[in-house]
């Protein structure tokens, strides 16, 4: 090694030992005849201090010492003089008094500091993600997945799990988003996939007897970007058999709550995980991700709207719409300012508009609330036993604002369910330490498409159908419930999961549900229904995504931010310049003919 130590390592313990260390010049300061060198390594920084008077040669060659460049340094370790401790560095009760100084590499002058964590333009960031990854930041979240990585991989060895790599090029593996291709050389014409999930890989693991499979895997799936989705992303894939529903939720539980127990011990998690169905979910929360850090529940309100003299509400009810709303704590005093804000937020997430109704004036019960302590633009509209019946069905006090939305259920559930998530950030309503872990149970096993014009499968289509609920499959689809669940905390989805159809006729019934041909099941999904008949195991899994589960454990808005090689929102590696063009010699190769979709080609056509 050309370092005896780490630079981060070095404690009090270590004054009077001769020490080499090899890193980069974080940060030179000149002091007088005094030069000051900030030596860091992956683990930290420690004060190295040249003297002309002890190491003439060392000195001279920290005086040209630029930040970045790479050195080696052999010194003796010592005290800080009192009062000159920095009590910021772990290192900082100590230096090294430098005898020797060898530049390793020099290095340019980096696109940004390194030695700062400044808002640095992401574009700049990625085209030179070895400078970004050297940042505090970028380098503590990298040491963070690797731990939280270590920690999955030894808690499921520790029960028996294998850890099984399945194929990169394989067959288009649906999961709802579009495949990446990779054409082959060998079979003009005919084309890999990139597997979207190991789904039916793992469940072929199970028929092979492995029982237990957990496996990091990548998973490609070419959507339109968005902040938390990336082309391609990991998840702690998992399958396990003989197990039901509460197996995989219970593992799971005692997983992530050990993981959060022993990584990150200033976090809690509500234990037991609360479980929900998605039914509750919709109906309290408006979506199948609920933020559980806090307690704001949406009512529905369509029967009191019904009954009133607003057109709006009318309509949207006759409409087959819903009206739904919940109270805002202690936000009777909005301005109108502020209401047109929201207004416009609900709008942008699909919302027709945003009814508030304030409750302001002196506190007490309900029955004290008159007329003139209602601010309201849909007020006269509403008599005062409306909105004292909506006030109570919302749970809302005087001091409080009611938010309501109307409009068909789907977009209206959206829309309140940004707006309840943003109330609890304007307000302040969740710990940050709380990670509000749950399960969503019983989904649909189907939901109707409107953009398809047919059923789809709510998780994919290897669902089991709950018992009772089989005869319903090809008759009518939408009532079938199935055993599906998902992982939510804060606010994000992490995980779905379901035990498995392990019987080819019961899988043959919800391909026909899904619409598939008897050929395209075959063509597509016959390796699977073979094996099935070959003696399979009930059941069942669920995959985590790793991606997600590290931005919510390090408070991470962007995916990029937890991945060391991300593309950019645009699909796009600004390192590598990838996707890019590639030889001729390589397309003939593939048999490819690339046909220019320029505008002059496509006028032409
Ligand atoms: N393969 C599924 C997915 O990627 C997860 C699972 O059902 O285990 O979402």
């Amino acid at each position: 090694m050309l370092n005896t130590i780490s630079c981060g390592a070095l404690r009090p313990d270590h004054v009077g030992a001769t020490v080499t260390l090899a890193g980069w010049v974080h940060r030179r300061r000149d002091h007088g005849s005094l030069v000051f060198i900030d030596l860091r390594n992956r683990d930290g920084i420690v004060q190295v201090v040249f003297n002309p008077e002890q190491a003439v040669d060392a000195h001279e060659t920290a005086e040209t010492l630029r930040n970045e460049w790479v050195i080696q340094v052999s010194g003796t370790v010592t005290r800080r003089v009192e009062g000159t401790e920095n009590p910021n560095l772990p290192t900082g009760e100590v230096e090294v008094m430098a005898e020797q100084a060898t530049v390793l590499n020099e290095s340019l002058t980096p696109p940004f500091y390194v030695n700062e964590e400044t808002d640095v333009d992401e574009l700049l960031r990625l085209k030179y993600r070895y400078v970004d990854l050297r940042r505090a930041g970028m380098r503590d979240t990298l040491i963070t997945r690797h731990r939280v990585v270590s920690f999955i991989r030894r808690f499921l060895d520790e029960r028996d799990f294998l850890e099984i790599e399945t194929p990169i090029l394989i067959k288009s593996t649906p999961e709802g988003a579009r495949d990446y291709l990779v054409p082959s050389r060998l079979y003009p014409g005919s084309f890999y996939a990139l597997p979207q999930s190991p789904q039916q890989l793992k469940q072929l693991l199970m028929v092979s007897g492995v029982e237990r499979y957990f496996q990091i895997a990548r998973c490609f799936r070419d959507e339109d970007s968005r902040a938390d989705r990336q082309p391609e992303h990991t998840q702690l894939d998992l399958e396990m058999s003989f197990v039901e529903e509460d197996d995989i939720l219970g593992l799971i539980e005692e997983l992530y709550s050990d993981l959060v127990e022993s990584l990150f011990p200033d976090k809690w998690v509500m234990k037991p995980f609360p479980r929900m169905t998605y039914t509750e979910s919709m109906e309290l929360y408006g979506t199948d991700k609920p933020d559980l850090r806090f307690e704001l529940y949406m009512a529905d309100l369509s029967d009191i709207a019904a009954e009133t003299e607003f057109r709006v509400f009318q309509s949207v009810i006759a409409n087959g719409g819903i009206v739904k709303g919940f109270r805002a704590p202690g936000c009777a005093s909005y301005s109108r300012r502020q209401v047109d804000e929201l207004t416009e937020f609900v709008r942008a997430r699909g919302a027709q508009g945003l009814v508030s109704i304030a409750l302001t004036g002196e506190k007490g019960p309900l029955s004290s609330l008159t007329q003139e302590m209602v601010r309201s633009s849909a007020a006269r509209f509403l008599t005062l036993d409306q909105i004292r019946a909506i006030a109570d069905r919302t749970e809302a006090e005087i001091g409080d604002i009611i938010f309501i939305i109307a409009g068909p259920p789907k977009p209206t559930n959206t829309a309140l369910s940004y707006l309840r998530n943003e109330m609890g950030r304007r307000l302040g309503l969740a710990d940050p330490n709380l990670l509000a872990f749950a399960f969503i149970v019983d989904f649909p096993l189907f939901e109707w498409s409107e953009d398809h014009g047919r059923w789809d499968a709510m998780h994919h289509a290897f669902t089991m159908p709950q018992s009772g609920y089989e005869q319903y499959i090809e008759s009518d689809p939408g009532k079938v419930l199935a055993h599906c669940y998902d992982l939510v905390c804060n606010g994000e989805e992490l995980a779905s999961g379901s035990i498995r159809v392990h019987d080819r006729q019961l899988q043959e019934s919800i391909f026909r549900a899904l619409g598939y041909t008897e050929e395209q099941m075959e063509q597509r999904f016959g390796q699977l229904l073979t094996a099935l008949e070959y003696g399979a195991p009930p059941h069942g899994g669920i995959a985590p995504g790793i991606d997600r589960l590290l931005m919510v454990l390090t408070g991470k808005d962007n995916i990029r931010d937890v991945i060391a090689f991300p593309k950019t929102q645009n699909a796009i590696d600004p390192l590598f310049e990838a996707p890019g063009p590639v030889e001729q010699d390589q397309l003939d190769e593939l048999h490819i003919k690339v046909v220019d979709e320029g505008p002059e080609t496509q006028s032409g056509s």
